[in-house]
């Protein structure tokens, strides 16, 4: 007996329509699609790459195309992967077929293109026409597609304005637009280069280093594993080794590190989905639980996740996990190449990593046999993609746990409010590490009060007498400073004395940052720069002023002070490059630097010992923005910087500056007590309900011209009105950041007391946009919104 073969397949095609497309699949191809492969298919005029959802042989009662070629023997994406994915387009709004876009692997190994080719008809008439130099260009296109499928680079060198020309062409349906997606070794060229030095050194039996390397050849390690797949070289972990220090063997645990494991290790031998809240203090020793639930579930023949904050992924960290279990891990991260994390994939595809250590979109990697999750500082807002799919890391990581019948662990010892509340209504157990390893006190806090040293100086000054004072001290005994001031550029604003006039973005109502290196003024937010004023735009008057500190201020007046200090700055401008962040990290930890300035980047994760004092030079930036989660984000910034001192022998202590020093985030920020910080903020959630008394999200409208943002919001609104049950509407109103890269932006908060209610709610303002033929980027849904702005 023959099975039926499917004739039909279910195409998710990413475009911005909440729906399936149907397509026939040709017989050559009905036995060897399935769900989870990529396949080409026609769309309008264009041809899309899409992921098949499922096959089937039901009957369909229109027509339908069929699927132009399939790009996959093996699918790509599993069942696990594409449950997570309709979960996620279900549950952030989102289209599935953008879902599936960002979790596709293998962009980089491809290139995507669009090439023109001619329709039949266009062909008839390209046939009818006599070509002269003279000839009209869009006849001339005609000649040229006529010849063969051309791309618009091609077309560019032979006629001006090709895509405007095309426009009418397309219309017209005599050409029609083919996206390609060609395969590609980006590294030939590169490894070439690189073979080419390997042997001219090689006959001399010398070791590259993969910085020497980085010299001579773009995209170095990308072209050496290339090469290294060839059997032509062979890598040594060298780079990967842990910095000096840090090949620690396993510590004993102590005896709350020892519980919270044994715990966990218990609910691994039973192999049932459960989540833990692994609290513990800065300095309490989460890795090393981490590292052994690793080592346990690996003993089950288990593999694990393990997310961590973009930031936190320094070679220190990846250096533990190599230094304890070897060849088994893949690291995957944004800042690698495609191809290197296509490479990634296939490792961890095949089996060969088991320990699978990454940022955000790790939550996607192929693991089969999945055991543990453990989603680190699961706090850290950069776990929310901010575009589409909106999804949250960590939320995502305990779908994909709890499909897999994993373990999880959320680490942080500033857990998210609503994490915490989960684990207050026994969603998570909580566990406890109380206290710092090997007896270490927490550092002891000082907050000064900005104000009234400007009242006993009479000047208004960075630095407090005692922060450095206390700065001095510590460098005369050779210990090291960290200074946190969450703010890039040396002044964060110029206005003009005369006519108090500000200086703005073009595309952004947001004032331009003054960055005196670069001397340039900086919008934070598009990278609009313009040249520093030395008069009034508005006025002509040449009294402008500069004001507000950012974190270059503070390292070129703290090189005043200290002549002889060796400062350095981590902050987005200076830590540009890949390689430079973890590089001036790197000198921080070997002692080669005695002050760190930065901004929230030295705050996260890092565990340097010779740091013995911490300084926030103004605790206040953040404090003041229109955001419900602002409290909460201070505390986070102020206690994790916080717990960067004191992490070896000697003990740590912080001084905090501000002018706010009565505020609840402040004061508990400077007690390090999570629990009362907690205990306020959620009463302030509860009387607001904000989450996680409500299931809320934000719903963005945008267009470059301000009517049609404002209408759009309007019929918005009127799409809520009146609200449906169990949902509050607050807007429509201008976004704090009412216009952004051009583009003018009013918002709609919404709260409902049921996340099933506003699903529908935003699903009936997804269908209106749709129906309405907004342009795709027009309408932004945030399902659990990290960024109000
Ligand atoms: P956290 O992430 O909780 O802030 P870490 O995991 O960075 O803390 O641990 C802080 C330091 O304590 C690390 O250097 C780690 O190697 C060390 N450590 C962890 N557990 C122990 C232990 N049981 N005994 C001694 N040192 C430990
Ligand atoms: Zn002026
Ligand atoms: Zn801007």
């Amino acid at each position: 007996m023959v099975d039926e073969l499917p004739r039909y397949c279910e195409v998710a095609v990413p475009v911005p329509v909440d729906r399936l497309f149907t397509y026939e699949l040709p017989l050559a191809l009905r036995h060897r699609v399935l769900a989870g492969c990529r396949v080409q298919v026609p769309f309008g005029s264009r041809t899309l790459t899409g992921v098949v959802i499922r096959t089937h042989a039901e009957p369909i009662a229109h027509e339908v195309r069929e699927v132009s070629s399939l790009r996959d023997e093996e699918p790509v994406l599993d069942r696990e992967l594409l449950d997570l994915a309709s979960w996620i387009a279900e549950y952030y709004c989102a289209p599935i077929g953008e879902v599936l876009k960002g979790m596709l692997p293998l962009g980089g190994e491809t290139r995507r293109s669009t090439r023109y080719v001619l329709t039949d008809p266009g062909r008839q008439v390209a046939r009818q026409l006599i070509l002269r130099p003279d000839s009209d260009p869009a006849s001339r296109i005609l000649g040229l597609l006529e010849e063969r499928p051309r791309g618009l680079p091609y077309l560019a060198s032979k006629v001006a304005k090709p895509r405007e020309l095309l426009r009418p062409l397309i219309k017209r349906g005599w050409v029609a637009a083919e996206d390609r997606e060609e395969d590609r070794d980006p590294l030939r060229a590169a490894a070439e280069r690189l073979q080419a030095e390997f042997v001219s050194r090689g006959e001399a039996g010398e070791k590259l280093k993969k910085q020497e390397l980085g010299q001579q050849v773009k995209r170095a390690s990308e072209a050496a594993r290339a090469l290294a797949r060839r059997g032509l070289v062979r890598l040594e972990m060298e780079s990967l080794r842990p910095p000096n220090g840090f090949a620690r063997d396993a510590p004993i645990l102590n005896t709350h590190q020892d519980s919270a494991f044994q715990e966990i290790r218990a609910a691994l031998e039973k192999a049932v989905f459960q989540t833990f809240l692994l609290e513990g203090v800065t300095g309490s020793g989460k890795t090393e639980v981490y590292l052994r639930s690793i080592e346990a579930a690996l003993a089950l023949g288990k593999n694990a996740l393990l997310m961590v904050p973009e930031i936190a992924l320094t070679p220190a960290m990846a250096g533990q996990f190599f230094h304890r279990f070897g060849k088994q891990v893949a690291v995957l991260h944004s800042a690698f190449g495609d191809a290197e994390r296509a490479g990634q994939w296939r490792r961890i595809r095949n089996g060969q990593a088991r320990v699978i250590a990454g940022t955000r979109s790790a939550v996607f990697a192929p693991i089969q046999n999945l055991g543990l999750v453990i989603v680190d500082e699961e706090h850290d807002g950069s776990y929310k993609q901010e575009e589409t799919p909106r999804y949250h890391g960590r939320d995502v990581a305990l779908i994909r746990a709890r499909n897999a019948g994993a373990i999880a662990i959320l680490g942080s010892a500033t857990p998210a409010v609503e994490t915490r509340f989960n684990a207050s209504q026994n969603k998570y157990r909580r566990l406890s590490l109380p206290e710092r390893v090997a007896q270490r006190p927490m550092p002891t806090v000082k907050i000064v009060d900005m104000r009234v040293e400007f009242l006993q100086t009479k000047r208004q000054a960075t630095f407090s007498r005692e922060l450095l004072d206390q700065i001095k001290l510590r460098l005369e005994q050779r210990e090291q400073v960290m200074l946190l001031l969450n703010r890039r550029g040396f002044s964060s604003f110029m206005v003009c004395r005369a006519c108090g006039e500000r200086l703005l973005c073009e595309n952004c109502s947001v004032v331009l940052t003054h960055h005196r290196r670069d001397r340039r003024m900086l919008c934070h937010y598009c990278g609009f720069a313009a040249k520093v004023p030395s008069t009034c735009a508005a006025c002509g008057s040449d009294h402008i002023q500069f004001l507000g500190a950012g974190s270059e201020r503070v390292e070129n007046e703290l090189h005043d002070y200290l002549p002889t200090a060796r400062i350095a700055r981590l902050d987005r401008d200076s830590a540009a490059g890949k390689g430079s962040f973890e590089h001036i990290l790197d000198s921080f930890r070997q002692g080669d630097i005695d002050i760190l300035v930065g901004t929230q980047m030295i705050a996260k994760g890092h565990d340097i010992p010779n740091v013995t004092l911490v300084g926030v030079v103004l605790a206040d930036i953040g404090l003041g923005m229109p955001d419900f989660r602002a409290a909460e984000r201070s505390f986070q910034l102020l206690t994790q910087a916080a717990g960067r001192a004191g992490r070896g022998d000697t003990p740590g202590s912080v001084i905090i500056q501000t002018l706010n020093p009565d505020h609840y985030a402040i004061r508990f920020a400077a007690a390090q007590d999570y629990e009362h910080f907690y205990e306020k903020e959620l009463e302030f959630r509860k009387w607001l309900r904000y989450p996680p008394y409500a299931a809320f999200a934000n719903v963005l409208v945008r267009a470059e011209k301000q009517e049609e943002a404002l209408r759009m919001a309007t019929q918005l609104g009127y799409v809520l009105n009146p609200p449906p049950d169990g949902i509050r509407v607050m807007g429509p109103a201008e976004a704090p950041v009412a216009r952004l890269r051009s583009e003018f932006r009013y918002q709609i908060l919404l709260k409902a007391v049921k996340r099933s209610t506003l699903r529908e709610a935003l699903r009936s303002l997804r269908a209106f946009a749709e129906k309405e033929k907004w342009r795709a980027t027009a309408l932004v849904i945030d399902v659990d919104p990290v960024n109000l702005m």
